[in-house]
Parts: structure tokens; C-alpha cells; sequence
């Protein structure tokens, strides 16, 4: 051995960082190819809210979960799920142990930034027919122009009925689109900042420019817009005022990289560990303590909301599984543990400027744990305990899986949060636990395959 003293004590003592991708063997790979294309159609499938739980739910019904009912008795190894308006969803997989000495949650988000139209959102302006919109969560609003959109979501009518809509997903189905204006005449506009270089009442959909036949009359693009709604839908200009309808891209999940080992697609900030808890779930069986994957509404605009997990519904859904038992709520929450699954940043070499180097996240070096988020000075963040840390780092190191740490930004530069401080703020213990993702927010968000593979490997780890 040619080994110095150094050299020794450098392997011994040296925290050592590796590239994913040089540590994992071939199976570990293939395995990864193969989750990564089920991922995909998971995001094809699910680029909304109700969307994802509608998928969601009916993989878990084929994998043996069914709908819990208040007041049966439940055994280990049930499988059961519970539905929050279609919005949000609970999957929970019954353990050996009683609900009071703790459940083991993932908890991931399953809304993306977007563009929700407004109330009454069609207006007809210069013979096009267009749509107002109110932009959802934190977007750079120059990135949605230009770009094919869909038209997701429901009216709700009034005799209670719900009109499930989605229009521009297929290949010969049309798109929508914001038009940009021309650079040759954009002067002033390239004097604005890029925060307003398209304003929020900027962001209109074109959605028609075919005048209804008729001899006099105004509004007439907007007229045979109507009519086309009418006819698919039976709805008319005032059941936009009871409907959500989310502007998403037309665009499908794919392989980026001519090595094949990435992935671009819209709304993988939180799909990206959405779908690894629920993966993960899924494949639990009789765990010792009873396992839950949380998917939820409304993390981008703050977890507000009866769908969101600043509300209560995991809370009364710990305490209706603690009570099936006779057993207290409050005791399981405190014994309570969870992995809060959401994404950081990846480091970009283009923008290298807002990390910080050696605590930042990179693409292909595993899921990324993540102590604390918030910004300027740690504000709004829960900090994780080091107790906590360290026995998510020995479960992830014991089971082989691939993973880094991450910190959002440098200090300073910026920040954000994500769902750990709600889940905290009741009692238990939590830490943020997720995929690195390049151009977050952006309607078309990059990661890379075998990070995506890790994180559901370390959420099934968690809830086994
Ligand atoms: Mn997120
Ligand atoms: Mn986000």
C-alpha cells in the first residue's frame, strides 16, 4: 500500500461527497430507468390537484387500499385511504404497534404553480376571444408566454353536478396560449424589470378568434366560444363563476439528456416526492408501526385551506385512527415522525452565484435532506433536532441509499418553506426530505432520475 498517514486519515475522518451515478450499481440503475417511466406517466396523468389524487386512489385501489370508514375496526396490514375533497388524500397502511406509539408520515405536496382563471374569466377585445387569469403560487410570470397551455379542471353547477374538463392534452386536441409581444416592438417593455416584463393582468389566454355566423352583433368571438362550452359541457357564462379551471402546460413529461438521465415535465415541485410516497405506501406491508403518506392541496400558496396542511385534516385523521383503537390522538401525534418530501434547489452552473457551494444540492447525488429552509436568518423555518437528523442519516446510510444534504440558497439571497413547520407545530417530529430540482417553478422543472428513484426508496425505508 502506497497510502501516506494523510491520505488515511483523510478516508477516516473526511466527510466524503460522490456523485450518485459513480456509487450505484448496474441493478440499482435499471431499477431506476424503470420507476423514472412509471413516474412520467404518473405526471402525465396527474398535472392537478384532483388530478393526482384521483391517480393516486386508483393505484392504491389496486394495490388493496380502500376507503376508510369512521367507527370499523381496522387490523394490521389494513390498507386504507382517506379522501379530502378530492383535493387532497391520505394513504395509511395499519401497524403492529397501536396508533399511540407513533405513525410514520411522508407528507408531500400535489399542487404546482399555474394559472387559475379568474371568476368570470371570458372577454372578447379586438375580434379574439380571450381569458382573464389569476396566476397560483410563486411563478416568474415571463415564463408562462409563448408556450402551449391546457385547460384543466371542473365547473360545478348549480343542480350539484361537476363537469370534469381538460382540453389540449391530446395530440389532436387544440392548445391554448399568452401571446408575447414582438421583440422588433418590445422597447419598452425590455426597459422593465423581469419580475414585470409580463404583468400579472398581462397573463390572457387566447382562446378564440371564429366570429359566430350572423349578420349584426358584438361579442361574437366570445359568442361562439360560448356555444363550443355549452355544447361540450352544457354549462353557460355564469357557471365560470362556481368552477376551477387551472391553465397548465401542454406539455408531456420526457427524458432530458442524450444519456437519458434526467427528466423534464411540469409540476414536479411536489410531484417529484408525491409520487415516491405514494409509491412507497403502496409497497408497505405490515409495518411495525402504522405507516401514512399525506398528499396535499395548497402548499404553494401557503397550505391555507381545508385542503391544505395548515387545516386539521391530518390531524383528525391521526385521531380517527388512534380512536379505532380506543386509543388518544394527541399521544400518537407526539410519538409521531415524519418526513416532510419536498423539493430544494439544485445547483445550475449557469447560476452558481446563489448557493453556496458546499451546502447545496446537486443533481445525481442522491434525495437531499434538508435540516431547515426559511430565510433571513432561518425565519419561518423548523429547524430539525440533531437527534432527528441523525437517525434519518442512520436509516438512510444502514439501508444504502443514495443521499446528500441541501440548505435553500445562500444565506440571505433569498428562501422559502415548505409544509415540515405545520406538521411540527403539532407535536411531532419532522424534516424535509425530497428530490433537487433545476428551473423550480418554471412550467417545465428538470431532475434527475436516480435522485428520484433514491427519494422513494428512502420514503419506503421510513414507513417499512
Ligand atoms: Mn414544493
Ligand atoms: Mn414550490
Amino acid at each position: 500500500m502506497s497510502e501516506t498517514k494523510a491520505e488515511e486519515l483523510k478516508e477516516k475522518l473526511f466527510l466524503k461527497r460522490k456523485n450518485g451515478r459513480l456509487c450505484a450499481d448496474e441493478n440499482v440503475l435499471k431499477q431506476c430507468e424503470i420507476y423514472c417511466e412509471d413516474y412520467k406517466a404518473f405526471l402525465d396523468s396527474a398535472k392537478t390537484e384532483r388530478e393526482a389524487v384521483k391517480t393516486a386512489i386508483a393505484l392504491a385501489e389496486s394495490r388493496g387500499f380502500k376507503e376508510f370508514e369512521i367507527g370499523k375496526k381496522y387490523k394490521p396490514g389494513d390498507r386504507v385511504y382517506i379522501n379530502n375533497r378530492g383535493k387532497s388524500a391520505a394513504f395509511a397502511v395499519i401497524g403492529k404497534q397501536p396508533v399511540e406509539k407513533g405513525i410514520n408520515i411522508t407528507a408531500a405536496h400535489i399542487d404546482s404553480p399555474r394559472l387559475d382563471l379568474k371568476p368570470n374569466p371570458l372577454y372578447e377585445e379586438l375580434e379574439l376571444a380571450l381569458f382573464k387569469t389569476h396566476y397560483y403560487g410563486g411563478i416568474k410570470k415571463y415564463q408562462w408566454t409563448a408556450l402551449p397551455l391546457a385547460l384543466h379542471g371542473v365547473f360545478a353547477l348549480k343542480d350539484g353536478s361537476v363537469k370534469e374538463v381538460c382540453i389540449g392534452e391530446e395530440d389532436n386536441e387544440p392548445k391554448f396560449v399568452i401571446n408575447d409581444l414582438l421583440p422588433h416592438l418590445a422597447q419598452e417593455q425590455n426597459k422593465r424589470t423581469l419580475n414585470d416584463g409580463i404583468k400579472g393582468e398581462e397573463l390572457n389566454v387566447l382562446v378564440g378568434s371564429h366570429p359566430f355566423k350572423d349578420d349584426k352583433g358584438s361579442e361574437l368571438v366570445k359568442l361562439n366560444v360560448l356555444e363550443l362550452f355549452n355544447k361540450k359541457y352544457g354549462i353557460t357564462e355564469s357557471d365560470f363563476l362556481s368552477a376551477e379551471l387551472e391553465m397548465v402546460p401542454a406539455l408531456k413529461a420526457c427524458d432530458i439528456g442524450i444519456d437519458r438521465s434526467m427528466i423534464g415535465a411540469y409540476g414536479q415541485d411536489d410531484r417529484v416526492c408525491a409520487y415516491p410516497a405514494l409509491t412507497a405506501v403502496l409497497d408497505v406491508e405490515n409495518p411495525e408501526k402504522t405507516a401514512i403518506a399525506i398528499l396535499a392541496d395548497k402548499e404553494e400558496v401557503g397550505s391555507m385551506g381545508n385542503t391544505g396542511l395548515e387545516s386539521d385534516f391530518l390531524r383528525y385523521v391521526i385521531h380517527d385512527l388512534a380512536r379505532m383503537q380506543g386509543g388518544d390522538g394527541t399521544v400518537a401525534i407526539r410519538n409521531s415522525k415524519c418526513l416532510s418530501a419536498d423539493v430544494n434547489a439544485g445547483m445550475d452552473p449557469t447560476f452558481q452565484s446563489v448557493n453556496e457551494k458546499r451546502n447545496a444540492a446537486m443533481l445525481n447525488y442522491g434525495v437531499v435532506l434538508t435540516k431547515y429552509t426559511g430565510a433571513r436568518g432561518k425565519s419561518g423555518t423548523s429547524d430539525a433536532s440533531a437527534e432527528f437528523v441523525a437517525e434519518i442519516r442512520s436509516m438512510l446510510d444502514n439501508a444504502g441509499i443514495i443521499w446528500q444534504t441541501g440548505e435553500l440558497g445562500s444565506v440571505d439571497i433569498g428562501g422559502g418553506g415548505t409544509v415540515a413547520q405545520f406538521i411540527a407545530n403539532m407535536g411531532a417530529d419532522v424534516v424535509d426530505l425530497g428530490v433537487p430540482v433545476l428551473s423550480m417553478h418554471a412550467p417545465f422543472e428538470t431532475t434527475a432520475k436516480l435522485d428520484v428513484y433514491m427519494c422513494h426508496r428512502a420514503m419506503y425505508e421510513f414507513m417499512k
